[in-house]
């Protein structure tokens, strides 16, 4: 082992070259795609690692400000952009970057004090090994516990990433601490040597980590966008197809009524051509924020098509989710068909609980026929249509229920 040398001018170099690359990278990604908080600081903060190691392999040419005091100062401040990079990205508070960055100028203070008044490369290393290991072990912090809802795996690669290389300076103090002085930085240990290396995979982990999840972010933002409507925000048809079967699951495990509700806006036709398309469209937007301000928290909303509503109720029984349907035609009838207009919307609706051993594809579609006949009725009702075939309406039902 004692003749395992690496070259730290050599390594230097990779640093270098790795972090300029996937800066420099990240950079022209961010100005080219829709921005993302925190990469710019992430991307600039590599760009810091390489060029401090930069500084620090001119050692023996100019002056030791540049080639210790700089060059150091520059990677710290690499590292401390990194955690705020993750921070931000992660949705992260900045409390902990804030006050890495107040500890920054007592570390670079103490590296100038251990250069030119009581020098000890020993001690430099300390206080930078010291430095580096809590804002990896913060950043490692952020990435786990920022508020983001991202993608699970490449959040856990990174971590770990950064985690190690703070548990290696951790490693590399104690070392430091109990060992001997050094005469020369690019002759030191292979723990010194190791620093390099680490660095190295640390640069080239994260960045890959942080592209893992950038393309995790962009295929969560299209499924979102392939399964919501883009008028109502609410989820359209395709999401049924995930929802529904989930939902009914759950239902039949936990042993809950599930009732489903079709419900459509009466002579729409009408409006779209006394109104206008464009009003047309409002009256579906406002129609679909009365179902998600008035139906309860568990009620799923799907645009089923056209002026065409699917609500799916977990724990409601048929007579339960009638007093909701009937709740929303009274909202929705509290609203005028288009400005400046005084007669309201009105919406039919149709109810049906879903029965043991019954299909979705059933349960729907007798939803569907009480809303029919909702319609035939001379529409602005509620019909729930019972497993057994039988149409009630809304007053009788109530006495009923
Ligand atoms: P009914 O009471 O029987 O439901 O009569 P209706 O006039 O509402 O008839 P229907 O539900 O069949 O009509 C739906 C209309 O909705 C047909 C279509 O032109 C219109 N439509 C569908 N999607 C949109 C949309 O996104 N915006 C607007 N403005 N109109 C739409
Ligand atoms: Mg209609």
């Amino acid at each position: 082992m004692d003749n395992f040398s690496l070259d730290i001018r050599t390594l230097n170099f990779t640093i270098i070259l790795f972090s300029c690359i996937y800066s420099i990278g990240l950079m022209f990604y961010q100005y080219n795609q829709r921005k993302i908080p925190g990469l710019t600081c992430f991307a600039i903060s590599l760009l810091f690692i390489g060029a401090g190691p930069m500084l620090l392999s001119f050692r023996d040419g100019p002056s030791d400000w540049i080639t210790v005091v700089a060059s150091n100062t520059i990677i710290l401040l690499g590292f401390l952009l990194t955690l705020y990079g993750v921070s931000m990205f992660r949705a992260y508070s900045l409390k902990i970057a804030n006050g890495l960055t107040v500890a920054l100028p007592i570390a670079s203070g103490l590296t100038y004090y251990f250069t030119f008044h009581v020098p000890s490369i020993r001690m430099r290393i300390i206080v930078i090994s010291v430095y580096l290991s809590a804002v990896t072990l913060a950043s490692a912090t952020a990435m786990m516990k920022g508020e983001n809802n991202d993608h699970r795996l490449p959040m856990i690669g990174m971590a770990s990433s950064l985690c190690a290389f703070s548990m290696f300076m951790l490693g590399r103090v104690i070392w430091s601490y109990y060992g001997a002085e050094l005469t020369d930085f690019m002759a030191a240990g292979l723990i010194h040597q190791l620093t390099f290396l680490f660095s190295i995979f640390l640069v080239v982990s994260m960045s890959f980590f942080m592209l893992w999840l950038i393309n995790a972010r962009l295929l969560h933002s299209i499924k979102e966008l392939s399964t919501q409507d883009a008028l109502t925000g609410l989820s359209n048809r395709r999401a049924m197809e995930n929802v529904v079967p989930k939902i009914v699951e759950k239902a039949k495990l936990q042993e809950e009524a599930l009732s489903f509700i079709m419900t459509d806006i009466d002579n729409f036709k009408y409006i779209n051509d006394a109104c206008g398309h464009l009003s047309g469209d409002k009256t579906i937007v406002k129609v679909a924020e009365l179902m998600t301000r008035y139906l309860p928290r568990s009620a799923q909303a799907i645009r089923f098509g056209g002026d065409e509503f699917l609500i799916i109720l977990p724990r409601h029984t048929a007579a339960q989710a009638a007093k909701h349907a009937e709740k929303l035609r009274g909202r929705v009838k509290a609203e005028p068909c288009c400005e400046n207009s005084r007669q309201s919307v009105t919406m039919s609706f149709g109810v049906a609980q879903m029965e043991e051993g019954e299909s979705v594809h059933d349960v729907i579609s007798r939803s569907d026929h009480a809303l029919y006949h909702s319609k035939q009725q001379g529409r602005d009702k509620v019909t729930v249509l019972s497993a057994d075939g039988e149409y009630i309406k809304q007053p009788f039902f109530q006495q009923r229920a």
